[in-house]
């Protein structure tokens, strides 16, 4: 968990490679959904590009569905969901009637005048929303994706006015009380999310091999 900017994307797109989990991000599915015109995408464009949250029940719907997909077996590493109480609690349903269980939720502490920073510079691929930044992180070739090759775009609600109100709204007011849900449950970690890529990468695999060696 975190602000939009905080670099989560960046590191679960990572760590799921690395360590061959399911890399679950909800707003990539609904940008998907966007792009490809479905009726879930219809409904969400105007919400995201405005910063507001997607309605609980559109999204925990859609979350539902790609639990349930094959390559969630091995384990899932969740990015932007749950964001509100009721997706936490969905969460929870869904994982009794699966009898599994959340190892750990990592938060990812940032200040708003760093995350309007990154954001404001960040690109995103069309094709696999792969993550750059066109100062600390551009890619080979201005403009195409060294991945796969398809082309960087900005997304429009990384422009500053719409970055503070997703900060505002979904973190400051709606993240709140599913951190401390959480917390309660002895579950979370804070992490220093203003560090280097490096900084964080080894402070983010520390925790997660922690976690490995207690399983
Ligand atoms: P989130 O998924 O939390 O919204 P991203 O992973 O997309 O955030 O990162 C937001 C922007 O910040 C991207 O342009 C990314 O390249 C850049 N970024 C990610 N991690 C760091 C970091 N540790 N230091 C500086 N920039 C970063
Ligand atoms: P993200 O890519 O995580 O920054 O998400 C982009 C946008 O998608 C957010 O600003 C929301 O409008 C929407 N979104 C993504 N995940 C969720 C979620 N779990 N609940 C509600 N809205 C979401």
């Amino acid at each position: 968990m975190g602000p939009p900017g905080a670099g989560k994307g960046t590191q679960a797109g990572r760590i799921a490679a690395e360590r061959g989990l399911a890399h679950i991000a909800t707003g990539d599915m609904l940008r998907a959904a966007v792009r490809d015109g479905t009726p879930l995408g219809l409904e969400a464009k105007a919400v995201m590009a405005r910063g507001d949250l997607v309605s609980d029940d559109l999204i925990i719907a859609m979350f539902r569905e790609r639990l349930g997909a094959d390559d969630t077996s091995a384990g899932v590493l969740l990015d932007g969901f749950p964001r509100t109480e009721a997706q936490a609690g969905a969460l929870d349903d869904m994982l009794l009637g699966l009898d599994r269980s959340i190892a750990a939720v990592v938060v990812f502490d940032i200040d708003e005048e760093t995350v309007v920073r990154r954001l404001s510079g960040r690109r995103m691929c069309r094709a696999n929303d792969h993550v750059y930044h066109v100062e600390s992180n551009p890619p080979a070739v201005e403009g195409v994706c060294d991945i796969d090759g398809s082309e960087l775009y900005q997304r429009d609600d990384d422009q500053p006015d719409v970055i503070r109100t997703r900060f505002r709204k979904q973190w400051i007011e709606a993240a709140a009380p599913v951190i401390e849900y959480y917390r309660g449950r002895g579950l979370v970690s804070n992490l220093d999310a203003a560090q280097s890529r490096e900084q964080v990468s080894a402070e983010l695999d520390e925790l997660l091999d922690g976690l490995g060696a207690r399983a």
